[in-house]
């Protein structure tokens, strides 16, 4: 099975074209910029390379993202519901192919990314359904006047996603943008490039019009860069590091761009003694060593009350040591390879920063030797909050592990961090999981569970770790304008001047 997959996968990044180009106005287009190349993560082969758009290509993008928003923003609701569903059932048509993609360019394993790509189509289907309703407004009357509220599109976006799960990160946005109305130029992350285009010409092939939706591929610092200080670009969704969503939010601000912000994240996962312990290891190996320790809302901060702190590290350090890490593409993997050379030496870095903090290693540490990107995972014992590894998103399969002593040092410390993401509280007792799921500066919280999606519910992060929300009808807002029509009833006092 392993071997089938990859194959394929081969065959369709060879497919895509060497150079990978753009894809716009209803074309996939050869492009005419530098190339840069993508490597395979789990042998550090080239894949193939891909193109950084011209300024050129870049205004062709936005300006055929331009030119299709008056029909598509016009477009009935209903007839936008059947197009995404067409997406969604074309997605799950092509999932094992989608899911092959993301675990050679991405290096992410099979076990995970199968489901993804279903996902992404999950994505699809939610916001086709709530299409027909996405303009939908309120009555707020007040004494003198009628006021009504609608939404329409806010016009063409940019959408810009990150490396880790490209495409399931691609069609959380995507979709709630072209169910709104908006008209999308999206550019994938250059280390992760291809499964951007498969998405593309699936919702071409489902009948988005022409324009409708539009790709480029580049460089953060080049093409990124141009697309967020376009002038007809009216909002960017953007998923990626926080420092990255500091330059987006100076490149924007000339032209006073909407912005919304997933960025980076150190979660607290924080154990109490009076916790079903095997559920909150379980729980605690999950939400950091799955997608390669590469998951914004990923526990990577483990704090564990003082009593039970030495079994429970024990027990998470014997599970960690058993992980099996290795292709990809095998089922039975759990933990693969980094996204690329450059990845492995910053995390690896971070090792070498851990113990000269004073932290000490009680599972893995070290690379496995061979070509690929791999990292044996990682957990660290006896962290202070203040060392660099409790404070730095390290974004790689490397735990980091402290202790507390009651309620209060457990919330003083899950909040003494720039990022405000995602927070697990483990508790039996009701009372206290509610006091600290209140407490917690993040901007979810699991109670006694890992991070399940639901879509209707709102995504996204406090303090370093965002702007906005995704999900439900808070995805809405985001890609629309609400206006406020007022009526008179036609016999309030107006004053009157110059009389
Ligand atoms: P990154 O910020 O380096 O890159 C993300 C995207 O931004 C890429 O497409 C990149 O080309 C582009 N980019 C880079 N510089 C740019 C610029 N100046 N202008 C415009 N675009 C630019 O992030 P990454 O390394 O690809 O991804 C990892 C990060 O993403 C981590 O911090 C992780 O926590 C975060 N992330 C957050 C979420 C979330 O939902 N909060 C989800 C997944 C990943």
């Amino acid at each position: 099975m392993s071997s089938s997959h990859r194959h394929r996968a081969l065959e369709t990044v060879e497919r895509l074209g060497a150079p990978l180009g753009h894809f716009y106005g209803g074309k996939a287009r050869a492009g005419a910029g530098p190339t840069f190349s993508v490597s395979e993560p789990a042998t550090g082969a080239d894949l193939g390379r891909a193109c950084d758009a011209t300024q050129d290509e870049l205004d062709a993008a936005v300006a055929a993202a331009k030119a299709a928003f008056p029909a598509w923003a016009a477009t009935p609701g209903e007839q936008r519901r059947a197009i995404l569903h067409r997406v969604a059932d074309l997605i799950v048509a092509r999932a094992d192919e989608i899911a092959a993609v993301e675990c050679l360019d991405a290096g992410q394993c099979w076990r995970f990314m199968s489901k993804a790509a279903l996902r992404g189509a999950e994505n699809f289907r939610f916001f086709a359904d709530r299409a027909p309703a996405a303009a939908d407004g309120r009555a707020l009357p007040s004494a003198e006047h009628l006021n009504y509220t609608n939404r329409r599109p806010i016009g063409p976006v940019a959408v810009i996603t990150p490396w880790n799960t490209p495409f399931m990160l691609s069609t959380w946005k995507i979709a709630p943008a072209l169910a709104a109305g908006c008209t999308v130029v999206h550019k994938p992350a250059e280390w992760s490039p291809y499964s951007a285009r498969l998405l593309i010409e699936i919702a071409h092939e489902a009948g988005v019009p022409s324009g409708v939706f539009n790709a480029v591929n580049g460089l953060g610092e080049t093409t990124g860069k141009a697309l967020t200080e376009h002038p007809d670009i009216k909002a960017v969704a953007f998923v990626g590091e926080s420092t990255t969503g500091a330059a987006i939010m100076r490149q924007g601000s000339e032209t006073l761009k909407r912005v919304h912000f997933e960025l980076g994240g150190k979660n607290p996962m924080v154990v109490f003694e009076d916790a079903d312990l095997d559920r909150a290891l379980d729980a605690a190996i999950f939400m950091i060593y799955s997608l390669n320790g590469q998951r914004c809302t990923s526990s990577s901060r483990l704090l564990v009350q003082r009593s039970i702190y030495d079994a429970f590290v024990a027990k998470v350090a014997e599970r960690v040591m058993k992980l099996k890490v290795g292709d990809p593409f095998d089922p039975e993997t759990e933990v693969g390879p980094l996204i690329h050379s450059r990845h492995l030496a910053k995390v690896q870095n971070y090792l070498q920063i851990g113990q000269e903090g004073g932290a000490r290693i009680a599972a893995g540490g070290g690379a496995i030797a061979g070509d690929g990107y791999f990292l044996q995972p990682t957990l660290f014992v006896d962290a202070d909050p203040s060392m660099r590894i409790a404070q730095e998103e390290i974004f790689g399969p490397v735990l980091t592990a402290m202790v507390f002593d009651d309620e209060a040092d457990a919330v003083a410390k899950a909040n003494d961090v720039a990022y405000g993401l995602a927070g697990y509280v483990w508790t039996r007792d009701v009372g206290r999981a509610l006091r600290v799921a209140n407490a917690l500066e993040v901007g979810m919280v699991w109670v006694n569970s890992e991070n399940v999606r639901h879509l209707a519910t709102p995504f996204g992060g406090m303090k370093a770790s965002g702007i906005g929300r995704d999900g439900g009808d808070w995805s809405f807002d985001f890609y629309m304008e609400t206006k406020n029509v007022a009526l008179a009833y036609g016999d309030h006092k107006i004053q009157r001047l110059g009389v």
